[in-house]
């Protein structure tokens, strides 16, 4: 009886009531700091046809976490991820792109799936940090994260132009994610598909092309990727790191933080971590509260100079 009712109180905690109202569930009281009312997403299910769902936030969050991290992962981990997604989703709502929705379903946004039964554990992380989001400079930040940085996180500027302003967001060392499964990884392509598949997104490569791979001082990420030929001063093939890795796949090139080695025909792209390395990383998130870290320390450690604050 006691665990029903704990339980019955997280679902309605997490904003859930509609699911458990007949029990006479509440929501929690609004902040005395604030009186905005919690806000409403319209959520793009499919796109073609489009399928919108209109949803509240915390409501949205259940479906968001229970498929962008995993469950099982300690309770601070879930709720700077809760945090994390709760901004991105409050910065899209205030900066739209599209006019029939504000988020899509789908990796381009957030990864939703509509669930009735969240895990617990998820109820417990978006109730705990209800209305909590990140503030830079008072405004909410677009709060990237992605799933493994392999070591070092990427600057917001260089993975996309619009993310500028974020400075806050830049290129650090992280030993916090060393047991990620994605740590190390290999992809191999043979010169000829390489070429083709360049020839597919507009780029002609010279016959004898051979590829130059730069990074900075600031970071051992791959900033820039050069297909030149030697010895001779031709105008060189040349695109980001990040672009590179759309061409080839993000999958394939799970990361821009990689080396090449090449055998004959075979070029083998030998990389660490898994995704665009911006904000924060989920693995390492896991390894801070692993180490007893707090929600806190996880959020300053990976959003450094914002404020955490509870908005509605
Ligand atoms: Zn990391």
């Amino acid at each position: 009886m006691r665990v029903m009712k704990i339980f019955i109180g997280l679902l309605c905690g997490a904003g859930l009531f509609l699911l458990v109202q007949q029990q006479g569930c509440q929501r929690p009281p609004p902040s005395p700091q604030s009186l905005a009312p919690e806000p409403h997403l319209r959520v793009a299910l499919q796109q073609d046809p489009l399928i919108v769902k209109e949803i509240n936030i915390e409501g949205y969050l259940m479906g968001v976490l229970a498929h962008e991290i995993y469950a099982d992962w300690p309770l601070p981990t879930l709720m700077a991820q809760a945090v994390a997604s709760r901004s991105y989703a409050l910065y899209r709502l205030s900066h739209p792109v599209h006019e029939e929705f504000d988020l899509s379903a789908s990796v381009s946004d957030q990864v939703f799936n509509p669930t009735e039964k969240p895990p617990l554990s998820v109820i417990e992380a978006v109730s705990q940090t209800w209305g909590q989001v990140l503030l830079f400079k008072g405004e909410v930040i677009p709060a990237f994260f992605h799933s493994c940085c392999g070591g070092y996180t990427e600057a917001a500027k260089r993975v996309w132009r619009w993310a500028d302003p974020y400075t806050f967001l830049v290129s650090q060392p992280d030993s916090y994610c060393e047991h990620c499964k994605y740590q190390d990884w290999e992809y191999s392509i043979l010169r000829e598909t390489l070429a083709e598949t360049m020839r597919h997104y507009g780029y002609d490569l010279p016959e004898g092309w051979v590829l130059r791979l730069r990074a900075s001082r600031e970071s051992p990420r791959i900033r820039e990727v050069d297909f030149v030929l030697p010895l001779v001063p031709i105008h060189p093939v040349r695109m980001t790191g990040a672009h590179f890795r759309q061409i080839l796949g993000y999958q394939n090139l799970k990361s821009t933080l990689f080396s090449l080695e090449e055998d004959g025909p075979l070029l083998t792209f030998k990389g660490h971590g898994f995704g665009h390395g911006v904000g924060m990383c989920q693995w390492g998130a896991k390894g801070m509260a692993l180490e007893g870290k707090t929600l806190e320390d996880i959020l300053h450690f990976y959003y450094p100079e914002t404020e955490l604050k509870r908005i509605y």
